[in-house]
This record gives structure tokens, C-alpha cells and sequence, in this order.
């Protein structure tokens, strides 16, 4: 799929020990994307380190209502990992309007999330 192939190739970019990505549109129009972003050294502060793709990518655009996300990992090789969003991604992404992440599983799946189904939220 071209939004998630969108997604993995930008994951491939970013500059942190986990490489993610995030794709934010709207039908099949792209509003924005991001890798995950260095924020503090990781020596100072580890549990806070980064900015994770979603949080990112929810910072350059406005226009979050109604959006779907993609959201990729991949390892070093840019083989897709399990990019589930965390519950705190979930949270931010359900108060910025978004209705659905679609993210990576392993090397071929991916799988999508209901962010309007407040069930999803408690499942991690
Ligand atoms: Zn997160």
C-alpha cells in the first residue's frame, strides 16, 4: 500500500535507536509526516528522549480531525517492525481528532486501529 510504503521509507530516515515514521491524511491526501525526534539527551532524561512519530507529525499540521495515521518502524536493514502506537500516542492521537492508525506488524502485515473504539485503548 502506497501510504504505508510512504511511511516506511521515512522510517528509514529517522535518526533514533527505534527508526519510526508517521504518515497523518486525510482520504488519500498526505497532510504531513515525520520520523520520531530527538528531543533531550538521552543521558539526561532516557524515559523522555524522544519525540515518537505521532507526536511529531501531530505538531505539523492542524488538520488532525478526521485524519488516518500510518506508522511505520523498520530495523536497520529497513525491514518493518511492530509500530503499534503507545497508549500515550493513542491518547493524543484520539484528542487531535484522528479516527484510525493503520501501522506495521512484522515484515509483510500490517494492521490498522479503531481510535474512535475506546476498547483499543485499554488493550496494551
Ligand atoms: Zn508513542
Amino acid at each position: 500500500m502506497a501510504l504505508m510504503d510512504l511511511a516506511i521509507r521515512q522510517a528509514m530516515h529517522s535518526r533514533c535507536r527505534f527508526r519510526m515514521a508517521a504518515v497523518l491524511v486525510a482520504g488519500s491526501r498526505v497532510l504531513a509526516w515525520s520520523t520520531n525526534l530527538r528531543r533531550n539527551s538521552p543521558v539526561i532524561d532516557f524515559r523522555h528522549a524522544t519525540f515518537h512519530a505521532e507526536e511529531a507529525v501531530l505538531r505539523r499540521t492542524r488538520h488532525t480531525a478526521r485524519a488516518e495515521i500510518y506508522v511505520a518502524r523498520v530495523n536497520r536493514a529497513g525491514v518493518p517492525l511492530l509500530a503499534r502506537p503507545c497508549p500515550r500516542c493513542q491518547k493524543a492521537l484520539t484528542a487531535a481528532g484522528v479516527i484510525r492508525a493503520h501501522y506495521t506488524v512484522d515484515p509483510v502485515a500490517t494492521e490498522s486501529m479503531n481510535l474512535l473504539d475506546p476498547t483499543y485503548r485499554t488493550l496494551i
